[in-house]
């Protein structure tokens, strides 16, 4: 994995609980694949959620 990459996760909404394809930073943060400016709610806080293998988003795909 090259330098300044985050890890990638699942991450939903701590406000709605909407799902996100997410990458975990070093530092903590949680950044969504795809939504820059946080959530579609408008909330910026995010939880990871356990990752399974098994984890199928609808509509997600980078
Ligand atoms: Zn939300």
């Amino acid at each position: 994995m090259p330098d300044g990459e985050g890890q990638r996760t699942i991450a939903k909404c701590i406000s709605c609980g909407s799902a996100y394809a997410a990458e975990k930073w070093p530092d903590g943060t949680i950044q969504p694949i795809g939504t820059r400016d946080g959530c579609q709610c408008g909330a910026t806080e995010f939880q990871v959620v356990e990752r399974s293998e098994d984890t199928v988003l609808d509509g997600v795909n980078e």
